[in-house]
């Protein structure tokens, strides 16, 4: 008789740029946002021989922030519009049995920190501090299914928007930029590029809403107008 309960433990977790699940891309490598995923105790350089040789690994991490609200057998799906339903498992929601997320990222390398292994990663959509529960290197002999069909991507592809800086964002952003890391204009543009609006906006091509994202410690106010994402303000969070 199998057993019919597991114990997962996980194995580190991932400092991202993401410091709230709003905007976010939806998939790997929408935009090239970087990780640094530090490991429990007991996980040294050994477990990681051979790791260079892959391009690139699967994380397999868990929901965490979603985890206590359960899961439903039906989602709603944003590629559908936000409003018709997929079974969960004919979904990537992050409300699902055991709520275990997989995303394909490029390896950037593995270094020690005071001689305990850092892995960077880079194209994640993983909130930071999510935990890790298990990495595999991408086999593209056998992950690569060129054949493959997607038949929920005629609906709503990903927006790809023109974003704007403001000349006051522009100038908070050269005042403040030794202190935000060196990709942070053109990954906030990235992602704001997506328009993570609620998928029934998608439409308003002038929104009075003014939205706000957190990304490292910044917080980006920006509005759609005339089609164009316009970042109005960016400032210190803890400010
Ligand atoms: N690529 C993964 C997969 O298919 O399993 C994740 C896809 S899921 C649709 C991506 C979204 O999960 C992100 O846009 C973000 O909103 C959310 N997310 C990322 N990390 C999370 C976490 N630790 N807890 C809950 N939600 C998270």
């Amino acid at each position: 008789m199998p057993s019919s309960a597991f114990s997962i433990k996980p194995i580190g977790h991932i400092i991202t740029p993401f410091r709230q699940k709003f905007a976010i891309p939806r998939q790997p490598n929408l935009a090239q946002a970087q990780g640094e995923i530090h490991f429990t105790e007991g996980l040294d350089e050994t477990a990681f021989k051979g790791i260079d040789g892959f391009s690139h690994l699967w994380l397999l991490f868990v929901f965490h922030e979603t985890l206590s609200r359960g899961w439903k057998p039906l989602v709603k799906a944003p590629r559908l519009g936000g409003n018709a339903t997929l079974g969960v498992l004919a979904s990537r929601s992050t409300h699902r049995p055991n709520g275990i997320g997989m995303s394909v990222v490029a390896n950037k390398g593995l270094t020690l920190h005071q001689r305990k292994p850092v892995l960077r990663v880079a194209g994640v959509d993983l909130l930071c501090d999510t935990p890790i529960i298990d990495i595999k290197p991408y086999i593209p002999y056998a992950d690569c299914v060129p054949q493959a069909q997607d038949s929920l991507d005629k609906y709503h592809p990903i927006p790809h928007r023109e974003v704007v800086f403001s000349a006051l964002a522009a100038q908070q952003l050269s005042q403040a930029s030794p202190a935000y890391p060196a990709d942070f204009a053109t990954l906030t543009q990235s992602i704001l590029a997506q328009d993570p609006r609620p998928a029934y906006r998608h439409a308003l091509e002038d929104d009075p809403k003014v939205y706000k994202v957190r990304l490292y410690d910044a917080d980006v106010s920006w509005q759609v107008q005339r089609g164009i994402v316009q970042i109005s303000n960016i400032s210190r969070w803890a400010e």
